[in-house]
């Protein structure tokens, strides 16, 4: 199969890679719908927008999970790095994630060729005034006992710039993610289960312009059918391999 996706990519430049949760899985991350995902253990219900506006108890208790999370210490692995290469050596137009790890930019990925679509735990700005104050000095001041710290600026409510349920997308973020897909020549879907809407709406968009779609992904997504070449397994084995033979550097 690998061969398969090698024959269809090779020679395209413009390559969107589309990436989920499944690539960060490698790193120690769960993902939601595999078998130790995240809705397994908690209901995606609790996690919205509003509930964040209104309760500042939801608030203190996110705050603890983001500055005590398990996954503060996961670095990027075999396939992130693979993805990095593949834009340093010319093949993409660019890596649209759904993910919030933050785990493309550890790698190395230019800013220029990421879009976060859901956000990041990384950042955080103001929902009133849009300031971006750094994340190191929101993490001291909950370190010296401000359990819901507020802006500095207009004393309003703080957030990761994660996407919660209920929330727009970022404007920039869905304007780039779209320009992407109108100027890739195919799609790489590398560990997404292609059911979280309307970010899967991206790929499809590239796949409706005419360009193939590769899946590689472990277990079945919800476009199969639409893919040209599809390959159940472990992206941390694939990707790297597939890049190498792109990039001729196997
Ligand atoms: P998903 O959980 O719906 O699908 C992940 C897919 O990846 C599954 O089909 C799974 O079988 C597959 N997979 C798991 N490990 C793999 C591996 N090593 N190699 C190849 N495939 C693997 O995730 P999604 O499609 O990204 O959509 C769900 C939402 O999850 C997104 O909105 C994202 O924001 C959020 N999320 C992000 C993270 C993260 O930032 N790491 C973690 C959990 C959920």
């Amino acid at each position: 199969m690998i061969e398969r996706a090698v024959e269809v990519l090779s020679g395209r430049k413009r390559i969107l890679v589309f990436t989920g949760a499944g690539i960060s899985t490698e790193s120690g991350i769960p993902d939601f719908r595999g078998p130790q995902g995240i809705w397994k253990r908690f209901d995606p219900a609790d996690y919205t927008y509003d509930r964040y506006i209104a309760d500042p108890g939801f608030r203190r208790e996110s705050w603890g999970k983001r500055f005590r999370s398990p996954y503060l210490d996961a670095f990027p692995n075999d396939a992130h790095h693979a993805v990095t290469r593949l834009w340093e050596s010319g093949h993409l137009i660019g890596c649209v994630t759904q993910n919030v790890d933050g785990l493309h930019v550890a790698s190395g990925l230019a800013p220029e060729a990421l879009v976060e679509l859901h956000g990041t735990a990384n950042r955080i700005h103001c929902i009133s005034c849009g300031d971006e104050p750094e994340f190191g000095e929101i993490e001291q001041r909950w370190e010296s006992g401000e359990e819901d710290p507020a802006c500095h600026r207009c004393n309003g409510i703080l957030k990761t710039t994660i996407v919660y349920f209920g929330e727009d997308l970022p404007m920039d973020a869905t304007r780039r993610a779209w320009d992407m897909a109108e100027q890739a020549d195919a799609v790489l879907v590398i560990g997404s289960s292609l059911s979280v809407y309307p970010a899967a709406f991206v790929p499809l968009d590239v796949v409706d312009r005419g360009h193939p779609m590769v899946i590689i992904n472990r277990g079945k997504t919800d476009h199969d059918f639409r893919a040209a070449v599809l390959i159940d397994g472990t992206a941390g084995e694939i990707v790297p391999t597939l890049v190498d033979r792109l990039t001729g550097s196997e």
